[in-house]
């Protein structure tokens, strides 16, 4: 007769899945609540008290922390001297453990959670017992998971256990009890950025791709997941998001949370801003953003700060989009947008601002950690230092123009008036050639004769003020700094425009 030991927070289908290991011939093991289960069940069931001959005790913190267990389940089957050893101490072998943890994650999701309640919620014995089994896997199936309860018998019946499988069960635990362990180390952890960085993620989906079709790619998910998140986001309509797409989702989102106080639209292409508008209505935001670059849009996002209503999807329907967000949709925007089969519609709660979290990316052999940028400038943080003072209409337009900047490939340059971009340049390695690019794209619209032009670090020379004073520009912001700022300060008033300093330096790489 073989032996298991069941011991489960989560009991579904526990007694089914006893039922049947009693038809098999398994001897049944049990802690309190799960034995309890059972044994209303009506399954024999050998109490764990009975196995240890010690109760549970404190609390139930230690139920089977024992050598009658861990023997049990580490004893070698191959080794004679093993064997010898349980038998001297009249212990049974267990080959088969049925456990799934205390609900920590679950417990420090709920709000005003103490730390004395999260902490009765770490499990010692049950990973214990998992470790046990799972080192020694050629002998002990360890089962952690309700959903693997019906392959586990399809394999018992069948006599399906090799090795190999056997390994994979014990694989799963030792990445099941890591991500336990993670959890907790994250929670308790009183700096942001501990000696070893633990990480929990839960796969969200297995991606077609990745960023090209001969790259596999899957999606993860924080164990903790954040609300404004596009892993969070509703899919109402059309199939799953792509690598690309998640990324340049997860982009426009990041903008848009800058733009909250009016009806705002941001459209994406390439993980950089193809135009944003902002308005009194959500459809004059989007005829903004859209006319800001109505040839990148082919094919981008859209996100959208506020309900759509019907003028807006007629007016989007137009174009081809790959995925529009928005925090809701009146049902006749919705069917308009939804005869499009392949344009995917979600829905996301724009009122949860970015959680203050950190960022994580990969290096060649490492990842670096860093805190989100959640700056925003306001008129109040630009000091005048040229000459010229702006308007108020032009300080409207350097507090635009610098939130968007903030949101562009650096080098980034960004020409725009209040409410809409015109021009950007993106990403190129030299600052005066994003400014020519930005002028040269926004000097065809006709709200140019208004344009400001902000740039997301400072201007090593004065050659960008010089440009941009010649092409028309009437006020520039960009954060000085630079030991050069005294030229391009001088060039301003020589040319007789306005020249603002932010202070804060938005590199985006
Ligand atoms: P039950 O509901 O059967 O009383 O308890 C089941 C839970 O207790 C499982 O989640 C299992 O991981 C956990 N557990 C088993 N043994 C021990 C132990 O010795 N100490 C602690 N703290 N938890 C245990």
């Amino acid at each position: 007769m073989q032996r298991a030991l069941l011991s489960v927070s989560d009991k579904t289908g526990i007694v089914e899945f006893a039922t049947e290991l009693v038809a098999l011939d398994f001897e049944l093991v049990s802690t309190g609540g799960t034995l309890k289960v059972l044994a209303q069940a009506g399954l024999p069931v050998v109490a764990i008290d009975d196995v240890t001959g010690f109760p549970e005790m404190l609390d139930g913190r230690v139920k089977t922390l024992h050598p009658r267990v861990h023997a049990g389940l580490l004893a070698r089957r191959d080794l004679p001297a093993h064997m010898q050893t349980l038998a001297e101490h009249q212990i049974t072998p267990i080959d088969l453990v049925v456990v799934n943890l205390y609900p920590f994650k679950e417990t420090i999701k709920q709000p005003d959670i103490k730390l004395a309640q999260a902490i009765e919620q770490i499990d010692i014995g049950g990973p214990s017992m998992l470790r046990s089994a799972a080192k020694n896997y050629v002998s002990v199936l360890p089962v952690i998971d309700p959903t693997d309860y019906e392959k586990v018998l399809e394999l018992l019946h069948t006599d399906g256990l090799t090795n190999p499988i056997r390994k994979a069960f014990a694989a799963k635990v030792f990445a099941h009890t890591a991500a336990y362990d993670s959890l907790i180390a994250t929670y308790l952890a009183e700096t942001e950025f501990p000696e070893k960085l633990t990480l929990s993620y839960e796969k969200f989906a297995n991606l077609r791709y990745g960023e090209n079709s001969h790259q596999q790619a899957t999606a993860y998910r924080s164990a903790m997941p954040e609300a404004y998140s596009i892993l969070s986001a509703d899919i109402m309509h059309g199939k799953q998001l792509s690598y690309n797409n998640l990324r340049d989702a997860d982009t426009a989102l990041r903008i848009i949370a800058d733009f909250t106080d009016q009806p705002t639209v941001v459209t994406l292409k390439h993980m950089n801003p193809a135009g944003i508008g902002q308005a009194d209505t959500i459809y004059d935001a989007w005829d903004k953003a859209f006319k800001a670059d109505d040839i990148s849009i082919f094919g981008g996002i859209v996100v959208l700060n506020r309900e759509v209503d019907l003028k807006t999807a007629q007016a989007m329907h137009q174009i081809f989009l790959e995925i529009i967000i928005a925090p809701s949709y009146t049902p006749e925007a919705y069917a308009e947008l939804a005869k499009k089969k392949n344009l995917r519609l979600l829905k996301l709660p724009f009122a949860q601002p970015i959680a203050p979290m950190k960022d994580v990316v990969s290096v060649l052999g490492g990842v670096l950690v860093q805190d989100r940028d959640l700056e925003t400038e306001r008129a109040s943080d630009f000091t005048v230092v040229s000459e010229k003072q702006p308007t108020a209409d032009q300080l409207a337009s350097l507090v635009f123009a610098q939130k968007a900047v903030k949101h562009v490939k650096s080098n980034a340059i960004m020409v725009a008036v209040a409410g809409q971009t015109l021009g950007m340049g993106a990403g190129q390695p030299n600052r005066i050639d994003s400014v020519k690019m930005a002028i040269q794209k926004a000097q065809t619209k006709v709200a140019f004769k208004e344009a400001v032009l902000a740039s997301d670090a400072f201007f090593p020379m004065a050659d960008s003020v010089a440009y941009a004073a010649a092409h028309g520009i009437q006020a520039i912001v960009e954060p000085g700094g630079s030991i050069k700022d005294q030229a391009s300060i001088d060039k301003a008033n020589e040319l007789g425009i306005v020249l603002v300093f932010s202070k804060t330096r938005h590199f985006k790489h």
